[in-house]
Protein backbone atom coordinates (compact mmCIF):
# COMPACT_ATOMS: atom_id res chain seq x y z
CA UNK A 1 0.00 0.00 0.00
CA UNK A 2 1.54 3.47 -0.52
CA UNK A 3 1.04 5.78 1.87
CA UNK A 4 2.13 9.04 3.53
CA UNK A 5 3.54 9.65 6.44
CA UNK A 6 2.63 12.75 8.46
CA UNK A 7 3.92 14.51 11.35
CA UNK A 8 2.56 17.86 13.32
CA UNK A 9 5.54 17.59 16.08
CA UNK A 10 4.63 20.50 18.99
CA UNK A 11 6.46 21.00 21.64
CA UNK A 12 4.46 18.88 23.72
CA UNK A 13 3.27 16.15 21.65
CA UNK A 14 3.45 14.85 18.05
CA UNK A 15 0.09 13.97 16.20
CA UNK A 16 0.79 11.20 13.42
CA UNK A 17 -1.36 10.36 10.83
CA UNK A 18 -0.62 7.72 8.02
CA UNK A 19 -2.72 9.18 4.79
CA UNK A 20 -3.51 7.34 1.08
CA UNK A 21 -2.61 9.81 -1.70
CA UNK A 22 -5.92 11.69 -2.02
CA UNK A 23 -4.86 12.47 1.37
CA UNK A 24 -7.55 10.39 2.82
CA UNK A 25 -6.90 9.80 6.25
CA UNK A 26 -5.91 6.12 7.61
CA UNK A 27 -5.26 6.48 11.04
CA UNK A 28 -4.11 9.17 13.27
CA UNK A 29 -2.67 8.67 17.07
CA UNK A 30 -0.11 11.06 19.25
CA UNK A 31 2.86 10.68 21.04
CA UNK A 32 4.65 12.68 23.57
CA UNK A 33 7.59 14.82 22.50
CA UNK A 34 11.02 13.99 24.22
CA UNK A 35 12.39 17.72 23.55
CA UNK A 36 15.28 16.49 25.97
CA UNK A 37 19.13 16.41 24.98
CA UNK A 38 18.34 19.82 22.83
CA UNK A 39 15.80 17.52 20.76
CA UNK A 40 17.97 15.02 19.12
CA UNK A 41 15.25 12.28 20.44
CA UNK A 42 12.16 14.10 18.35
CA UNK A 43 12.98 12.83 14.99
CA UNK A 44 13.88 8.90 16.00
CA UNK A 45 10.79 8.77 17.86
CA UNK A 46 8.14 9.92 15.27
CA UNK A 47 10.26 7.19 12.95
CA UNK A 48 9.66 4.63 15.49
CA UNK A 49 6.38 5.27 16.05
CA UNK A 50 5.31 5.35 12.05
CA UNK A 51 7.46 1.54 11.85
CA UNK A 52 5.26 0.55 14.82
CA UNK A 53 2.15 0.62 12.68
CA UNK A 54 3.73 -1.09 9.36
CA UNK A 55 2.35 -4.58 9.67
CA UNK A 56 -1.34 -3.64 11.39
CA UNK A 57 -1.76 -1.26 8.37
CA UNK A 58 0.58 -3.24 5.72
CA UNK A 59 2.87 -0.84 4.46
CA UNK A 60 6.61 0.11 4.97
CA UNK A 61 8.26 2.97 5.95
CA UNK A 62 10.82 2.97 3.25
CA UNK A 63 8.39 2.11 0.57
CA UNK A 64 6.40 5.15 1.41
CA UNK A 65 5.52 8.28 -0.81
CA UNK A 66 7.42 10.56 1.70
CA UNK A 67 6.75 11.83 4.92
CA UNK A 68 5.76 15.46 5.91
CA UNK A 69 6.91 17.21 9.03
CA UNK A 70 5.85 20.45 10.58
CA UNK A 71 7.78 21.97 13.08
CA UNK A 72 7.17 24.82 15.56
CA UNK A 73 10.10 26.89 14.47
CA UNK A 74 11.49 29.06 11.60
CA UNK A 75 12.24 26.39 8.30
CA UNK A 76 14.36 26.79 5.19
CA UNK A 77 11.99 25.37 2.95
CA UNK A 78 14.05 24.91 0.17
CA UNK A 79 16.99 22.84 2.52
CA UNK A 80 14.54 21.66 4.72
CA UNK A 81 16.20 22.66 7.80
CA UNK A 82 15.29 24.03 10.93
CA UNK A 83 17.14 27.63 12.31
CA UNK A 84 16.79 26.42 16.02
CA UNK A 85 13.29 26.11 17.77
CA UNK A 86 13.07 26.86 21.45
CA UNK A 87 9.80 24.77 22.18
CA UNK A 88 11.48 21.58 20.62
CA UNK A 89 14.95 22.68 22.52
CA UNK A 90 16.39 22.68 19.08
CA UNK A 91 19.26 24.78 19.23
CA UNK A 92 20.97 26.06 16.10
CA UNK A 93 20.39 24.56 12.44
CA UNK A 94 19.27 21.31 12.19
CA UNK A 95 18.94 19.21 8.96
CA UNK A 96 15.48 17.87 9.20
CA UNK A 97 14.66 15.97 5.83
CA UNK A 98 18.33 14.84 5.67
CA UNK A 99 17.83 13.64 9.65
CA UNK A 100 14.56 11.80 8.91
CA UNK A 101 15.98 10.38 5.38
CA UNK A 102 18.56 8.96 6.82
CA UNK A 103 16.42 7.20 9.98
CA UNK A 104 13.78 5.92 7.60
CA UNK A 105 14.95 5.32 3.81
CA UNK A 106 12.16 7.69 2.97
CA UNK A 107 11.83 11.24 1.28
CA UNK A 108 11.15 13.63 3.92
CA UNK A 109 9.99 17.74 3.82
CA UNK A 110 9.27 19.79 6.65
CA UNK A 111 7.82 23.08 6.98
CA UNK A 112 6.71 25.47 9.78
CA UNK A 113 3.52 24.53 11.94
CA UNK A 114 1.67 27.91 10.59
CA UNK A 115 2.23 27.03 7.14
CA UNK A 116 0.87 23.86 7.45
CA UNK A 117 -1.82 23.85 9.44
CA UNK A 118 -2.72 26.54 6.47
CA UNK A 119 -1.95 24.09 3.81
CA UNK A 120 -4.26 21.72 5.62
CA UNK A 121 -7.04 23.84 5.84
CA UNK A 122 -6.91 25.27 2.12
CA UNK A 123 -6.61 21.78 0.62
CA UNK A 124 -8.88 19.81 3.23
CA UNK A 125 -11.32 22.03 5.61
CA UNK A 126 -12.55 25.61 5.41
CA UNK A 127 -10.40 26.54 2.20
CA UNK A 128 -12.41 24.21 -0.45
CA UNK A 129 -9.33 23.74 -2.62
CA UNK A 130 -9.26 27.34 -3.41
CA UNK A 131 -6.15 28.77 -5.06
CA UNK A 132 -6.22 32.13 -2.93
CA UNK A 133 -6.53 31.46 0.95
CA UNK A 134 -5.11 32.99 3.90
CA UNK A 135 -4.93 31.86 7.45
CA UNK A 136 -5.02 33.57 10.12
CA UNK A 137 -4.21 31.91 13.60
CA UNK A 138 -5.34 33.71 17.35
CA UNK A 139 -3.34 32.07 20.06
CA UNK A 140 -0.64 33.37 22.35
CA UNK A 141 0.41 34.85 19.20
CA UNK A 142 -0.58 35.43 15.76
CA UNK A 143 0.56 32.60 13.15
CA UNK A 144 0.15 32.74 9.54
CA UNK A 145 -0.10 30.98 5.99
CA UNK A 146 -0.56 32.67 2.66
CA UNK A 147 -0.96 30.42 -0.26
CA UNK A 148 -1.40 32.05 -3.41
CA UNK A 149 -1.55 30.20 -6.87
CA UNK A 150 -2.60 27.08 -4.84
CA UNK A 151 0.99 26.85 -3.26
CA UNK A 152 2.89 28.36 0.08
CA UNK A 153 4.43 31.77 0.09
CA UNK A 154 7.29 30.98 1.61
CA UNK A 155 9.64 33.97 0.60
CA UNK A 156 13.65 34.46 0.59
CA UNK A 157 14.19 33.18 3.94
CA UNK A 158 11.03 31.92 5.19
CA UNK A 159 9.57 34.99 6.78
CA UNK A 160 6.90 35.06 3.61
CA UNK A 161 3.69 35.09 5.12
CA UNK A 162 4.97 36.21 8.68
CA UNK A 163 1.69 38.37 8.94
CA UNK A 164 1.69 38.76 12.79
CA UNK A 165 4.33 41.08 12.33
CA UNK A 166 2.58 43.43 10.11
CA UNK A 167 3.16 46.93 11.80
CA UNK A 168 -0.34 47.74 12.34
CA UNK A 169 0.49 49.81 15.31
CA UNK A 170 1.95 52.81 14.52
CA UNK A 171 2.70 54.26 18.18
CA UNK A 172 4.22 51.46 19.07
CA UNK A 173 2.68 50.77 22.17
CA UNK A 174 3.72 47.06 22.81
CA UNK A 175 6.97 45.17 22.51
CA UNK A 176 6.50 41.91 20.19
CA UNK A 177 8.73 38.70 20.70
CA UNK A 178 10.55 39.62 17.51
CA UNK A 179 12.20 41.92 19.16
CA UNK A 180 10.34 44.86 17.46
CA UNK A 181 7.19 46.65 18.27
CA UNK A 182 3.95 47.55 16.48
CA UNK A 183 3.40 44.14 15.26
CA UNK A 184 -0.40 42.99 14.70
CA UNK A 185 0.79 39.79 17.32
CA UNK A 186 0.82 42.85 19.99
CA UNK A 187 -2.55 44.18 19.88
CA UNK A 188 -4.44 41.28 18.31
CA UNK A 189 -3.37 37.94 19.64
CA UNK A 190 -4.60 36.62 23.07
CA UNK A 191 -1.02 38.61 24.99
CA UNK A 192 -2.57 41.61 22.07
CA UNK A 193 -5.70 41.85 24.07
CA UNK A 194 -4.46 41.68 27.99
CA UNK A 195 -1.88 44.29 26.78
CA UNK A 196 -4.87 46.24 25.02
CA UNK A 197 -7.09 45.97 27.86
CA UNK A 198 -4.06 47.30 30.37
CA UNK A 199 -3.13 49.99 28.45
CA UNK A 200 -7.21 51.40 28.41
CA UNK A 201 -7.91 50.31 32.13
CA UNK A 202 -7.77 53.77 33.10
CA UNK A 203 -10.71 54.95 30.83
CA UNK A 204 -13.30 52.32 31.99
CA UNK A 205 -12.75 51.79 35.40
CA UNK A 206 -16.22 49.59 36.36
CA UNK A 207 -15.07 47.22 34.14
CA UNK A 208 -15.63 43.52 35.00
CA UNK A 209 -11.71 43.12 34.08
CA UNK A 210 -10.22 45.79 36.33
CA UNK A 211 -9.51 43.52 39.25
CA UNK A 212 -7.80 40.81 36.93
CA UNK A 213 -5.58 43.53 35.12
CA UNK A 214 -4.57 44.68 38.45
CA UNK A 215 -3.51 41.29 39.84
CA UNK A 216 -2.04 40.45 36.38
CA UNK A 217 -4.18 37.88 35.73
CA UNK A 218 -6.33 38.60 32.78
CA UNK A 219 -6.85 36.20 30.23
CA UNK A 220 -8.40 36.44 26.13
CA UNK A 221 -11.13 34.27 27.72
CA UNK A 222 -11.90 36.45 30.61
CA UNK A 223 -11.90 39.70 27.92
CA UNK A 224 -13.85 37.96 25.01
CA UNK A 225 -16.79 36.72 27.58
CA UNK A 226 -17.10 39.71 29.36
CA UNK A 227 -16.91 42.02 25.44
CA UNK A 228 -20.50 39.41 25.15
CA UNK A 229 -21.72 40.85 28.08
CA UNK A 230 -21.32 43.97 27.42
CA UNK A 231 -18.73 44.90 29.38
CA UNK A 232 -17.65 48.34 27.77
CA UNK A 233 -13.81 48.14 28.11
CA UNK A 234 -14.09 44.40 27.10
CA UNK A 235 -15.84 45.33 23.93
CA UNK A 236 -13.48 48.03 23.38
CA UNK A 237 -10.20 45.83 23.35
CA UNK A 238 -12.24 43.56 21.07
CA UNK A 239 -13.16 45.77 18.68
CA UNK A 240 -9.71 47.48 18.22
CA UNK A 241 -8.08 44.03 18.02
CA UNK A 242 -10.44 43.37 14.72
CA UNK A 243 -9.63 46.81 13.53
CA UNK A 244 -6.17 45.85 13.84
CA UNK A 245 -6.82 42.83 12.25
CA UNK A 246 -9.20 44.42 9.32
CA UNK A 247 -5.64 46.48 8.44
CA UNK A 248 -3.37 43.66 8.00
CA UNK A 249 -5.56 41.86 5.98
CA UNK A 250 -6.63 45.08 3.92
CA UNK A 251 -2.76 44.86 3.14
CA UNK A 252 -2.47 41.18 3.01
CA UNK A 253 -5.75 41.41 0.34
CA UNK A 254 -4.09 44.10 -2.53
CA UNK A 255 -1.07 41.23 -2.21
CA UNK A 256 -2.89 38.23 -3.19
CA UNK A 257 -6.53 39.31 -3.52
CA UNK A 258 -7.45 36.02 -1.46
CA UNK A 259 -10.81 34.43 -1.62
CA UNK A 260 -10.50 32.75 2.04
CA UNK A 261 -9.41 34.44 5.36
CA UNK A 262 -9.68 31.47 7.50
CA UNK A 263 -9.57 31.91 11.50
CA UNK A 264 -8.21 29.55 13.85
CA UNK A 265 -6.67 29.17 17.67
CA UNK A 266 -8.03 29.83 20.57
CA UNK A 267 -8.86 33.42 20.37
CA UNK A 268 -10.66 32.59 17.22
CA UNK A 269 -13.49 30.63 19.02
CA UNK A 270 -15.58 33.51 19.78
CA UNK A 271 -16.21 32.85 16.27
CA UNK A 272 -18.70 35.46 14.43
CA UNK A 273 -18.65 37.63 17.51
CA UNK A 274 -15.54 38.19 16.24
CA UNK A 275 -15.43 37.71 12.37
CA UNK A 276 -18.62 39.97 12.06
CA UNK A 277 -16.15 42.83 13.69
CA UNK A 278 -13.30 42.06 11.53
CA UNK A 279 -15.22 42.08 8.34
CA UNK A 280 -16.77 45.34 9.61
CA UNK A 281 -13.61 46.87 9.77
CA UNK A 282 -12.40 45.53 6.72
CA UNK A 283 -14.83 46.60 4.60
CA UNK A 284 -14.60 50.37 5.37
CA UNK A 285 -10.82 49.57 4.83
CA UNK A 286 -10.27 47.58 1.67
CA UNK A 287 -9.53 48.13 -2.06
CA UNK A 288 -13.08 47.58 -3.31
CA UNK A 289 -12.82 45.12 -6.31
CA UNK A 290 -11.04 43.12 -3.28
CA UNK A 291 -13.59 42.59 -0.87
CA UNK A 292 -15.68 41.17 -3.90
CA UNK A 293 -15.88 37.52 -3.59
CA UNK A 294 -14.12 36.76 -0.40
CA UNK A 295 -15.39 35.14 2.79
CA UNK A 296 -13.86 35.21 6.42
CA UNK A 297 -14.58 31.90 7.52
CA UNK A 298 -13.51 29.49 10.93
CA UNK A 299 -11.16 26.91 10.30
CA UNK A 300 -12.97 23.47 9.99
CA UNK A 301 -10.13 20.74 10.92
CA UNK A 302 -8.98 22.26 14.85
CA UNK A 303 -5.92 20.66 16.13
CA UNK A 304 -5.74 17.92 13.25
CA UNK A 305 -4.88 20.96 10.54
CA UNK A 306 -1.31 20.43 10.92
CA UNK A 307 -1.45 16.96 10.41
CA UNK A 308 -3.23 16.89 7.08
CA UNK A 309 -1.06 20.46 6.06
CA UNK A 310 2.02 18.16 7.00
CA UNK A 311 0.88 14.58 4.65
CA UNK A 312 -0.87 17.78 1.70
CA UNK A 313 3.29 18.78 1.87
CA UNK A 314 4.18 15.51 0.20
CA UNK A 315 1.65 15.29 -2.14
CA UNK A 316 2.25 18.91 -3.08
CA UNK A 317 5.96 18.92 -3.49
CA UNK A 318 7.59 15.55 -2.81
CA UNK A 319 5.56 13.42 -4.81
CA UNK A 320 6.98 13.19 -8.75
CA UNK A 321 4.61 14.41 -11.27
ZN1 LIG B 1 6.94 41.21 15.66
Amino acid sequence: MSVILAADIGGTSCKLGIFDEEINLIEKWEIPTDISEEGSHILPNVHDSFRSKEESLGFKVEESLGAGLGMPGPVDFEKGILNGCINLNIKGKSSISTIFHELSGTAAIVDNDANVAALGEQSKGAGHGHSEVVMITLGTGVGGGVISGGSLIHGTGGSGGEIGHIKVDFDGRFQCNCGKRGCLETVASATGMVNLAGYHAEDYEHSVLSAAIKEGTLTSKAIMDAAMKEDPLAEFVVEEAARYLAVAMSSISVITNPGYFIFGGGVSRAGEYLTDKVRKHYDTLIFPPAAEDMEIVMAELGNDAGMYGAARLVKQYLIKK
